[in-house]
This record gives C-alpha cells, sequence and structure tokens, in this order.
C-alpha cells in the first residue's frame, strides 16, 4: 500500500493593489472631523450608548458639553469613552479610512496599508485600531458606521445647495 497523501498548500489570495488600486483620492472625503464625529456620535447612539453608573441604554447627546447624558441619572460619557476609539488619541477619521479600506479589501487591510493611506507617523496606534476593529466590529458594523456619515454628507451637501439658493421673495 504505497498511497500517496498530497497535501495542498492553501496560499491566501494576495490583494492585487497594481490591478486594482485603492484610491486615496476618495478617502479625502473623511478628512472632516466635525463631520466624522457628528456621524460617529449618531452611530453611536443607534447602537445604544451604556451608561458607565447606571447601565441604562438611553442617552441623548448634550451639545453644550459635547457629551452623551444618560437620561436616567444624568451621567455623562465622551464621544470616545465606551467605544472602540476609547484610549486612543488617533482622529476619529482614521476609523471610517480603516472601515472603508476593510470593507473594499474584504476585511484583508494590514496595519502598513492603514498607515500608508493615514499618513500617520506611528505604525503602533494604527495596528492597535485595526486589530480592535477587526475584533469588535463586524463587517456588518462597518456598513453601518459608513451609512452615518454618507448621510451627514448628504446633508452637508444639501446644506450648501440651500445656502446658496436665491431666495424666492427677492
Ligand atoms: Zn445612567
Amino acid at each position: 500500500m504505497n498511497a500517496t497523501i498530497r497535501i495542498t498548500k492553501i496560499v491566501a489570495p494576495k490583494i492585487q493593489y497594481k490591478t486594482a488600486p485603492l484610491e486615496e483620492s476618495t478617502l479625502s472625503i473623511y478628512h472632516n472631523e466635525t463631520l466624522v464625529s457628528e456621524a460617529y456620535r449618531k452611530y453611536r447612539l443607534s447602537n445604544g450608548v451604556a451608561c458607565k453608573k447606571c447601565g441604562s441604554k438611553d442617552h441623548y447627546w448634550l451639545s453644550t458639553k459635547e457629551q452623551f447624558q444618560c437620561k436616567k441619572c444624568k451621567f455623562r460619557t465622551t464621544l470616545r469613552s465606551g467605544s472602540i476609539m476609547e484610549n486612543s488619541k488617533l482622529p476619529i477619521h482614521y476609523l471610517f479610512i480603516a472601515c472603508h479600506l476593510l470593507l473594499k479589501t474584504g476585511n484583508r487591510l494590514t496595519a502598513e496599508q492603514l498607515q500608508h493611506f493615514t499618513g500617520h507617523k506611528y505604525f503602533e496606534p494604527l495596528w492597535s485600531l485595526l486589530r480592535k476593529i477587526k475584533d469588535e466590529m463586524p463587517l456588518a458594523q462597518q456598513y453601518h458606521l459608513l451609512l452615518h456619515f454618507i448621510e451627514e454628507k448628504q446633508n452637508e451637501a444639501l446644506a450648501s445647495v440651500l445656502a446658496s439658493a436665491p431666495s424666492e421673495a427677492q
């Protein structure tokens, strides 16, 4: 009995960077920290911000303090606290860029690529952010996050159209 066992090596498909380049210009739409923060705030509210004091998930945004406030006990939570961006000093728009690229590469984005596309000086915080997204944010959540941004972006476009529209009264 000389049965040969064939071991097929499974090779992970390489990202076809040169044939299908990720567009850097597309990513510039996220370079608006105000707009991105607005989208992140809505994304967090839609997921239910959890109160660290009483556990309630009922919050509203307190614009004067720029924090979420618990409807039950009034305890406040910052935009980053209790989320994937907690303890991170990176701009929030990096999260959006990362999710955009993750969706585009089918979750195969590397920290080196993220560094290239953000132009951030330090590798370690990007590696750590990417690790967290891959661990804690399923693709559906990443998609959900970007949808909130698109909504904000459209609102901004709409606002600029309305602002430039001639008044009917004149
Ligand atoms: Zn509370």
